[in-house]
């Protein structure tokens, strides 16, 4: 729950000294509780009134970091509980599992999918984030023989599973620094599980069959100076996981229940053996609001379709997609080929360029800058009118690309046409076809010079 100002206020010395750089105290109280001032900026605050502050004012979701480096991932520090109300910032971390039960060849094919696995949409890479090590055999050596492979196979974070919290406890110091997560701390083994988490400072997976169950964990633990957990509320199936995780997320943001203000995980790869029902639980969990989604397959019929679910999930609504305002040259285009124009909404730029590669005709396509508007909604706000892209012609010389005066403009603007027509004199304004799709036959059956 946010902090108002009026009760920071009752904190501060009150002498209006402005040492802060704020006129008086109540400003300065009124831009902490805003974000825009930190409580280090005034030097009379005395030390306790200022840890109490600072603990009210910490976010109500700890941000816990999984791996180093590149590849590290950072989850947690959710704001809301609705996506529309601002944003869901940290995108859920996708793990694969492997089992020290399975056969080396099915490991080994699981590494190499999960290294070589890459999807692009919209141009952004669509990956896997993490590795799961699963101790399944009851041999010590052998889980921790497949975390070394993991190690020597891939730099991606690891998140360790075992329910022997020896052989867990000692793949956690192999691979230490490497920042694994570790994975499951439970109420029966965090006393004997505490001095080696302690001394490893590492990110700490916490497991309990209930809600209150696991808020006694994180309290134990983060008295201990354990600060980066995440919780698994044990949900078996997807009704459960999605309660669950709803649960969680609304104790942490809205009631200020410090206990339950850490990230989340869910196991589909627990929940079901079945592919279909493994991915929906996994889209469910990314929805409603899991940090870590766990599957067991790299089936990419299965895993793209999840991975453009936490894609569409975690865009910005706030902000539309977009592209560089620029002419791109597609198929090498030369003075002889078509120019098109369309806006920098990315979905825009994307499907129209994509239409021109199967079509097989080099082009340039002319992408204006409408702040990520589409094509009608642009010409209504003035940014796709005549005028407008008369100006990004001449701006970026694309006359002087070619040595025809033709721009196909796209079917859907008609109104178009007339004010290019009159702001860009000398050109042919032709209206190209009302469906991207159409672009192929377009290009083949229309342009000429
Ligand atoms: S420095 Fe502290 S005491 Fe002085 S005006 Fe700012 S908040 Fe008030």
């Amino acid at each position: 729950m946010a902090l108002k100002g009026a009760d920071i206020l009752k904190s501060l010395p009150k002498t209006n000294c402005k040492e802060c750089g704020f006129p008086t105290c109540f400003a300065f109280a009124m831009k902490i509780a805003t974000g825009g001032a930190k409580l280090d900026q005034c030097p009379h605050i005395n030390p306790e009134s200022k840890a109490e502050l600072e603990a009210l004012l910490a976010p109500p979701m700890k941000l816990v970091t999984i791996g180093t480096g590149d590849k590290a991932m950072v989850i947690g520090e959710e704001e809301v509980l609705f996506r529309h109300e601002k944003s869901f910032f940290r995108e859920t971390a996708i793990a694969i599992l492997l089992s020290d039960d399975e056969e080396p060849g099915v490991i080994d094919e699981k590494l190499r999918k999960i290294q070589g696995f890459h999807f692009e949409r919209i141009g952004q890479k669509l990956n896997v984030n993490l590795v799961a090590v699963s101790h399944d055999s009851q041999d010590k050596g052998k889980y921790t023989s497949l975390v070394k492979k993991a190690m020597e196979f891939t730099d991606m974070p690891l998140l360790l599973v075992s329910c022997e919290t020896e052989a867990l406890l000692e793949a956690a110091a192999l691979c230490a620094r490497r920042r694994p997560l570790v994975y499951p701390i439970t109420k029966e083994n965090v006393g004997a599980a505490l001095p080696k988490l302690k001394e490893l400072k590492l990110p700490v997976g916490v497991w309990a069959k209930s809600l209150e169950e696991l808020a006694g964990v994180t309290a134990q633990l983060q008295a201990e100076g354990i600060e980066e957990m995440v919780l698994d509320p044990g949900s078996k199936n997807m009704l459960e996981a999605v309660r669950d995780q709803t649960l969680i997320r609304r104790s942490a943001l809205k009631k200020g229940f410090r206990p339950l203000g850490y990230p989340t995980m869910a196991f589909p790869c627990f929940m079901y053996s079945d592919k279909f029902k493994e991915a929906l639980a996994a889209a469910a969990c990314i929805a409603k609001y899991a940090g870590i989604v766990v599957l067991n397959q790299v089936d990419e019929r299965f895993l793209l379709p999840v991975l453009v679910q936490r894609f569409n999930i975690y865009t910005d609504p706030r902000r539309p997609m977009t592209v560089e305002e620029k002419a791109y040259e597609i198929l090498n285009p030369d003075e002889n080929s078509p120019i098109l124009i369309s806006t920098n909404y990315a979905l825009d730029y994307f499907i129209v360029s994509g239409a021109i590669e199967e079509a097989g005709i080099p082009a340039y396509l002319a992408i204006k800058n409408t702040d990520g508007l589409g094509v009608l909604a642009a010409w209504t706000s003035g940014k796709f009118n005549g005028e407008a892209i008369a100006e990004f012609i001449k701006k970026f010389g694309i006359e002087n690309k070619v040595k025809h005066r033709k721009l196909i403009i796209p079917g859907v603007a008609r109104k178009l046409k007339g004010e290019l027509e009159e702001e860009l004199p000398g050109w042919e304004i032709i209206l190209g076809p009302q469906e991207a799709s159409e672009i192929p036959k377009f290009l083949a059956e229309k342009w000429s010079v």
